[in-house]
């Protein structure tokens, strides 16, 4: 399989340029980043919806803020914003009509890290998973245990759905959708979902999640991965984000990764494990995260393709090293990460393994 491969360097740009990168600002894209020229941290990066939470991270590391207290009180931002509908509050239900988020944190200096998954009406999942850390001699809890988790260290219940999920979710319903997520036995023939390949091309989907990865002035690092997941998605589904390897990894010595986009094909390949230890043998963090689409690409199943063989479905990940070199990489082209420096706030154009068709 040949991978079209570009833009691997990295482009600076306002967050209003980014949204329309120029010419000029395009061929920035293609320098190398160079590793030496750039400074330890303070270093906060997110995926893209996550320009708002890296401000808020660099703020408390500023402060002298832990870095895993810093990411978990950036992203509260998204799981608050019911606008931001694919975390927290507001966020894609089930296909059931319930929001069920999951989340994980992870803590360099200790290794300890915690998570969530499943949990259906307390919006802060971040910091649920963090309280999983701190309180609790286990990793993961799922489902009805994780509310009564939360429940018990306070966390407020509530009702996640609002009014514009639900509709969304109603019209998902009432057209009595050709996209839900149950397959028919291999002996018979996909007749709904999957059947419109192959295309060119990845299907629209309805991901989203935001990851965010901080590095201090010491050269600690932690991360944090929350999401409601795959909206419409079988009830008790759970993706990469809560699993620690897939969604989330940090290694305190080396760097961090997270992923958002399809969970199921990160499940398959432990990437943010993968990428911190690519890492750790000496690929740049942008190169990194290449390395591990191309393995996903690789060992994409042949439902999953589009008509050029290629993955037809949306994956990035982000990537931050001890040294304060950063980079993010998506399957198909469009895609940014949001970067805070210790200057300013902006977002960055992620390389990508494949070209979107009509992307110029
Ligand atoms: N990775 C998430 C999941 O599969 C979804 C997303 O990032 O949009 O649950």
């Amino acid at each position: 399989m040949s991978h079209e491969m570009s833009r691997r360097g990295f482009l600076g740009a306002t967050v209003a340029a980014a949204a329309a990168p120029s010419a000029d600002l395009m061929r920035l894209a293609n320098a190398a980043q160079p590793a030496a020229a750039l400074a330890k941290g303070p270093i906060v990066i997110a995926s893209a919806n996550g320009v708002a939470a890296v401000t808020r991270a660099m703020e408390l590391l500023r402060g002298g803020s832990d870095p895993l207290d810093a990411v978990v009180e950036g992203v509260r931002i998204n799981e608050d914003d019911p606008k931001d509908g694919s975390v927290g509050f507001g966020g894609g239900p089930n296909e059931d009509g319930e929001v069920e988020l999951d989340a994980s944190v992870m803590h360099g200096p200790t290794h300890k890290a915690g998570a969530v998954a499943a949990l259906r009406r307390v919006r802060h999942a971040a910091s649920v998973a963090q309280r999983v850390m701190q309180r609790t001699d286990h990793v993961l809890i799922v489902g009805e245990g994780a509310l009564r988790f939360a429940r018990a260290h306070g966390f407020p219940e509530e009702n996640l759905l609002t009014e514009s999920a639900r509709e969304a979710w109603l019209r998902w319903k009432e057209t009595h959708s050709d996209d839900d997520d149950w397959l028919p036995p291999a002996s018979q023939p996909a007749t709904r979902q999957h059947s419109r390949l192959p295309r060119e091309g990845p299907i629209e989907r309805d991901y989203g999640t935001i990851n965010c990865l901080a590095l201090t002035a010491a050269g600690d690092l932690a991360g944090t991965t929350t999401t409601s997941g795959l909206a419409n998605k079988i009830a008790g589904r759970v993706g990469d984000s809560p699993i620690i390897g897939a969604g989330l990894y940090v290694d305190n010595g080396v760097g961090a990764a997270g992923s958002t986009g399809r969970g199921e094909a990160n499940l398959q390949n432990c990437s943010s494990f993968l990428i911190v230890e690519l890492m750790r043998n000496g690929k740049s963090p942008q190169d990194a995260c290449l390395e591990a689409l191309k393995r996903i690409a690789d060992h994409t199943e042949p439902r999953l393709r589009d008509r050029n063989g290629r993955p037809a479905f949306g994956l990035a990940f982000y990537a931050l090293a001890r040294d304060g070199r950063h980079g993010s990489a998506t399957m198909w082209s469009g895609g940014n990460y949001a970067v805070h420096d210790g200057t300013d706030a902006k977002l960055v154009a992620s390389a990508y393994l494949y070209k979107q068709p009509g992307n110029s």
